[in-house]
């Protein structure tokens, strides 16, 4: 396990963010019906690894659905969803969903980091679906 302090950031910079993050412990690409309009490429964090450092109100929207037990931050000058707060009981209480495609890394780096499944259309998180190849 190697725990490393990425940054982050949406298309246009307006928001920017510092994760500390363990990228071979594991990323997720889901398909529920959110992710799956975003092709969403997640990982899952605690709000102590998670420091907002640009994106106050006047750059940021935010959207929920469903349960609305989770909030959808994205910029409001480029679109792109830069990541998602929530809490769930399932997840361990508070969280902050990184959106992988927003580290400012070298591609080799996300390359390398293993990707799980999850069958978030059929409420199976835990599970892989049975197709994975459009996600
Ligand atoms: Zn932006």
């Amino acid at each position: 396990m190697t725990v490393e302090t990425y940054q982050a950031s949406c298309h246009c910079g307006a928001i920017r963010y510092e994760v500390d993050l363990d990228l071979s412990a594991g990323t997720s690409r889901c398909n529920c019906s959110m992710c799956n309009k975003l092709r969403k490429w997640g990982a899952i964090v605690k709000p102590d690894a998670f420091r907002l450092l640009g994106g106050g109100p006047e750059d940021t929207g935010t959207y929920q659905f469903g349960t609305f037990s989770g909030t959808y931050h994205f910029c409001k000058h480029c679109a792109v969803h830069a990541y998602g707060t929530g809490e769930l009981e399932v997840l361990g209480g508070k969280y902050y969903s990184i959106n992988i495609a927003c580290l400012d890394v070298d591609h080799a780096v996300l390359a390398a980091a293993p990707v799980q499944y999850m069958d978030g259309l059929n409420n199976d998180w835990f599970n892989v679906p049975k197709i994975t190849s459009h996600m």
